[in-house]
């Protein structure tokens, strides 16, 4: 019995989080291998970490940034690879421009030759370019430090401008960093990520953001209060098993 607890664990986490963390991808793998079910066609399949209230998305596999640069998939399956995470906005990156030029047919980024974009992608100069926003920020919380890019779609919503109307305002210094985008320092967030292959295999330090939420400070303390409770529960299993073994590894020995 103890043995079969043993192989249903997973890496470090402990055995009792299998039922009250069920929605961790290696628990729904298990789910899945021990299911006799068919599992649903593809096109079925719903995106979980948009699904439930305000509350569940921003605490949707919460991880901390330790634990998401961590993370890495053991098995080629289809698996999101969704997390959330709280972090700090630390500094922009300063190596790369907040915006880029992006070609009206495939949405890739042009380069500038003389006066027109080039669409090395299309091959040839998009009649029609459309600045986006990539805005590289470094972030971190109190386990590490790490880098993610917010796109255009997320970075408008969340500036509620767009890029048009922002490199209007530097009046041709398109260099420079519009004072609402500095101002994203110091904000503290909720980022609800999406991993990619490179973050995956090669544990390449820069998330795409999918979703940013402001914290709500009454629900992120009872987060960690759950959490705390959660672990010494899961602190008072593993010490049960380890009694229990034991006392077997006893007996084994008054039995020789
Ligand atoms: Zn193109």
């Amino acid at each position: 019995m103890v043995q079969k607890f043993y192989g249903l664990s997973l890496k470090s986490t402990s055995a009792t989080r299998l039922y009250t963390n069920l929605d961790i991808p290696e628990t729904w793998d298990l789910l899945h291998s021990h299911s006799t079910e068919e599992i649903l066609p593809k096109m079925m399949e719903i995106d979980k970490s948009t699904q439930g209230t305000m509350e569940d998305q921003m605490f949707y596999r919460r991880r901390t940034l330790q634990e998401l640069t961590g993370i890495r998939h053991d098995n080629p399956t289809d698996q999101d690879f969704v997390f959330t995470t709280i972090a700090t906005i630390d500094r922009l990156e300063e190596n790369i421009q907040w915006w880029y030029m992006s070609c009206d047919v495939c949405n890739k980024i042009c380069t500038k030759e003389s006066d027109s974009y080039y669409c090395s992608y299309c091959n040839k100069y998009p009649d029609c370019a459309t600045p986006r926003y990539r805005i590289r920020l470094q972030i971190s919380d109190h386990t590490g430090t790490t880098s993610c890019t917010l796109f255009d779609e997320e970075a408008k919503r969340m500036l509620n401008t767009s890029v048009s109307v922002l490199l209007e305002s530097l009046d041709g210094k398109s260099q420079e960093v519009p004072k609402v985008i500095q101002q994203l320092c110091g904000q503290r967030l909720i980022f609800r990520f999406k991993l990619n292959n490179k973050n995956l295999t090669l544990g390449m330090q820069n998330y795409a953001v999918k979703k940013t939420f402001v914290p709500d400070d009454k629900l992120e303390m009872q987060y960690l209060v759950d959490k705390e409770e959660e672990d010494l529960m899961d602190d008072e299993v593993d010490n049960m098993l380890k009694k229990g073994t034991t006392k077997l590894d006893e007996q084994a020995k008054k039995v020789t």
